[in-house]
């Protein structure tokens, strides 16, 4: 089965999650399937190339279970991109605009060696909003951004576009 053609068949969509007209789209049914989680995850490494990262960053919470997976499989690190407030020590921080009111991300100062190459993943790419600031975090901790891959995409929405000429890599596009 194509990649693809997997993570279609282990989506689920939530209508009116988390509020009325949002549709939800659900990974849990990939993360719990271990074979088809595996598959999603050697995916990624393969587009992205083994040896383009030194170490991966995934966005608060969902994009966690990917990085660390990936970072795992790769022998590298892994760096969470944390919401406001969560982080112990001191911070790098991005504030981005939301529908309603406005979010903001953190990261460990100290998270990355000046230079270092990092892979951004996340679950879903929606208005591409929270991986732009993301991007911008990294490089303002000293990062480099080597690479950007979600499992889905939503393309209606045109995430891609916001991040150009950034690369973006989606497993399914919808
Ligand atoms: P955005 O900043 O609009 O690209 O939204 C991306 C972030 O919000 C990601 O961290 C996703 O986990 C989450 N997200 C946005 N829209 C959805 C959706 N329809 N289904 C699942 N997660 C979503």
């Amino acid at each position: 089965m194509e990649i693809a053609e997997l993570v279609a068949s282990k989506v689920l969509d939530v209508p009116d999650f988390p509020k009325p007209g949002i549709v939800f789209k659900d990974l849990m049914p990939l993360f719990a399937d271990g074979p088809a989680f595996a598959a999603a995850i050697d995916a990624i490494i393969a587009v992205q190339g083994v040896d383009s990262f030194d170490v991966v960053a995934g966005i608060e919470a969902r994009g966690f279970v990917v990085a660390a997976a990936i970072a795992y499989a790769t022998g590298r690190g892994v760096v969470p991109i944390r919401k406001a407030g969560k982080l112990p020590r001191d911070t790098v921080s991005a504030s981005y605009a939301l529908e309603y009111g406005e979010a903001t991300l953190e990261v460990h100062a100290d998270a990355f060696m000046a230079g270092e190459r990092v892979l951004l993943v996340d679950d879903v790419l929606a208005t591409g909003g929270t991986a732009a600031a993301t991007l911008g975090l990294i490089e303002q901790a000293g990062g480099r951004v080597s690479g950007f891959s979600v499992v889905l995409e939503l393309s209606f929405l045109d995430g891609r576009s916001r991040l150009a000429p950034r690369p973006v890599h989606a497993l399914l596009t919808v």
